[in-house]
C-alpha cells in the first residue's frame, strides 16, 4: 500500500486540515460544528456542508423537494448543536445537465421551505451545471443569543452527565427525509441549564458522542437500561428487519438530528425531563465509550458510523 494511503478517512483529513489551518486564535477550536467567524458579542458562527447526488442522496429515488429541505436541514442542525440562531444563508448549487428547470425549482423549494421553517434567510447564492452528478453547497451563518455563549463539544467533564434530546436509530425508515432541527431546544437548554457541551447526531449516537469524548479529552459510559428506554419505535421496526438488536440501531444509524447533551452532575433534573432530555450515562476519565448493564461494564461501544473519504 502507498503512503498517500496509509491514512485515509474524514477525521484523518480533518487532522491534517487543522495542522494546515488551524489556531489562528478564534474561541471555537476547529473541527466543532460551526466556525467563529467574528467575535462578539455576540460572536458569528459560520457552518457549510456540501451533499453530492449518488453519496448523501439519491435523486433516482428520492423527490428533489425532500433533497433541498435536507440539505438546509442538516446545516440548521449544525447551528443547533452549539445553540445558535440560523439567520442567513448563502447557496451553491452545481446541476446535472439532465435535471429540468422543474427538478432544479423544487430542489429549491424544498430548501426555501426549511429556511422558513427556521427563520433563515436565503441570503443568496451561486448556480452553476455540469455533466456531472448534482452538487448542492449551504453555508448558514447566525449567532447566539444575546448573552450567551455558543456551545462547543470539547467542555465535557468526567462525571458529567449525558442525555439524549429524543429517542434515536432507525431514521433510515423515513425521518431521514424531514428531520427536525432541534433549534428551539438548543436555544432554551443554553439559557435555562448552560450545557457543558453538545453536538447534533448526524452520523449516530456512538461516532457523534465518541467526538465529543475526543474533543474534551474523557470517554463515556452509557448505562444500557438507559441506552434501551431511548430507542425510537423507528429503530425496533428496523430491528426486525436486519435482525440486528435494537439497541444497535439505537446506537450506530445516525440521521436522528437530536442533540447529544452533557449537563453538570448537579444539573436541575426536573427541568431536563421538562424539556424532554432522556439520560443516557456519564462522561469518565479514560478514552472511548463503554456500555455497562446494572452496573456492571459489559465491553466497548466501537463508535462506528459514517465516515466520508474513506
Ligand atoms: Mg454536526
Amino acid at each position: 500500500m502507498g503512503e498517500a494511503n496509509a491514512e485515509r478517512g474524514e477525521n484523518a483529513l480533518i487532522r491534517r486540515l487543522e495542522a494546515l489551518l488551524g489556531g489562528r486564535g478564534v474561541s471555537v477550536p476547529f473541527g466543532d460544528d460551526m466556525a467563529e467567524l467574528l467575535s462578539g458579542p455576540p460572536p458569528l458562527l459560520g457552518t457549510v456542508d456540501t451533499i453530492t447526488d449518488g453519496v448523501d442522496f439519491l435523486s433516482a429515488e428520492h423527490a428533489w423537494r425532500d433533497i433541498g429541505y435536507k440539505a438546509m436541514a442538516v446545516n440548521v442542525s449544525d447551528c443547533a448543536a452549539m445553540a445558535v440562531r440560523p439567520e442567513a444563508a448563502l447557496i451553491a448549487v452545481v446541476l446535472d445537465n439532465r435535471l429540468s428547470m422543474d427538478d432544479a425549482m423544487a430542489l429549491l423549494a424544498g430548501i426555501k421551505e426549511c429556511a422558513d421553517a427556521f427563520g433563515c434567510a436565503l441570503a443568496g447564492g451561486d448556480t452553476n451545471s455540469w455533466d456531472q452528478p448534482t452538487a448542492i453547497s449551504i453555508t448558514i451563518v447566525g449567532r447566539p443569543e444575546p448573552g450567551q455563549a455558543p456551545v462547543r463539544r470539547d467542555g465535557a467533564r468526567p462525571g458529567d452527565l449525558i442525555f439524549v434530546s429524543g429517542p434515536c436509530g432507525g431514521s433510515l425508515l423515513e425521518r431521514h427525509l424531514h428531520p427536525r432541527p432541534r433549534v428551539e431546544l438548543a436555544l432554551a437548554l443554553n439559557r435555562r441549564l448552560a450545557p457543558r457541551a453538545m453536538i447534533d447526531i448526524s452520523d449516530g449516537v456512538a461516532i457523534d458522542l465518541s467526538r465529543v469524548c475526543a474533543a474534551s479529552g474523557c470517554g463515556a459510559v452509557l448505562a444500557a437500561e438507559r441506552v434501551e428506554a431511548a430507542i425510537h419505535d423507528d429503530a425496533r421496526r428496523r430491528a426486525a428487519k436486519t435482525g440486528q438488536p435494537a439497541l444497535e440501531h439505537m446506537l450506530h444509524d445516525g440521521e436522528d438530528f437530536e442533540l447529544i447533551v452533557v449537563l453538570p452532575t448537579d444539573v436541575d433534573r426536573a427541568a431536563c425531563s421538562e424539556l424532554g432530555l432522556l439520560p443516557l450515562g456519564r462522561m469518565v476519565t479514560g478514552r472511548g465509550l463503554r456500555l455497562e448493564r446494572a452496573g456492571r461494564d459489559v465491553g466497548e461501544i466501537a463508535p462506528r458510523g459514517w465516515e466520508h473519504f474513506q
